[in-house]
């Protein structure tokens, strides 16, 4: 699906949206669910005013109790437990004084919704996408949100990778596409590590974890095989070139896009 955009939500797939935060998310711990398509994401029943749907959000390994309620006006709102908010500011803590003295802290971080049901959602955070690398870059309080976002980017990175490397289900999932297939192709763009390198390309391939979002300190346990996509070195490059990262789907539409 193409990215919706919605005030400051943006949502980029159908379990994944995205909100750029503001001062009532660093303030208050809430934020407005907007009508159109963030509500049908969260799949807010329809609840009458001043009903209250409860919800999970994991973040960081623990999880944290939220509620979905509709106002007098008939907006609704996700608001998050004071134990979720401390984390989120101690996270932050830069942003979160700017907003505390009243100040704007410019560009704020994003934070991403994975639904996993309608009832569990995943929360990770990432730098915006259109960050303005301009001078005011160089002022000291930017710079250090700069540099704490590249770091956690790099570190999720390299984790993501590592568990690629070390993962079982890895090598299960090469093993059962040898025997469905008795190839090894990617399955973005087909290509086929043995065809091209003959013996010294036989099973290869790499894997990609597709439930990218997940936090960085599991190590995994939980990941089936239907969760690894099998791809050339190439795409998998490409998958993780820019936060966020590609999803299979979107790395076949560009291929296809491109080759047509
Ligand atoms: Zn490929
Ligand atoms: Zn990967």
């Amino acid at each position: 699906m193409d990215r919706i955009q919605e005030y400051s939500w943006t949502q980029m797939a159908g379990n994944w949206a995205e909100k750029q935060m503001d001062l009532s998310c660093f303030k208050r711990g809430q934020t407005g669910l907007p009508k159109e398509h963030i509500r049908r994401f969260f799949e807010v029943p329809e609840l009458t005013q001043g009903q209250v749907h409860t919800v999970t959000i994991r973040y960081g390994g623990r999880e944290y109790d939220a509620r979905i309620r509709i106002m007098a006006n008939g907006g609704a709102r996700l608001e998050w437990t004071g134990e979720l908010q401390r984390e989120i500011r101690e996270r932050f803590p830069v942003i979160h004084r700017a907003f505390a003295r009243g100040n704007d802290p410019g560009n704020t971080p994003v934070m991403i919704f994975e639904k996993v049901n309608h009832l569990y959602f995943e929360v990770s955070f990432r730098k915006p996408y259109h960050y303005d690398y301009d001078k005011s870059e160089l002022r000291d309080n930017l710079q250090i949100r700069e540099e704490a976002y590249t770091k956690e980017g790099k570190v999720i990175y390299v984790q993501h990778r590592r568990r690629e490397r070390n993962s079982r289900i890895i090598k299960q999932a090469i093993e059962r596409a040898q025997d469905l297939y008795g190839t090894l192709a990617c399955e973005i763009c087909t290509f086929d590590f043995a065809k091209r390198y003959g013996k010294e390309g036989e099973g290869y391939i790499e894997g990609h974890h597709k439930r990218a979002l997940k936090s960085y300190d599991e190590e995994g346990e939980d990941t089936h095989v239907d969760d690894i996509a099998l791809v050339c070195s190439n795409c998998h490059r490409i998958i993780h070139r820019r936060m966020p990262w590609k999803t299979v789907e979107e790395m076949k539409a560009i291929v296809n896009g491109l080759s047509s």
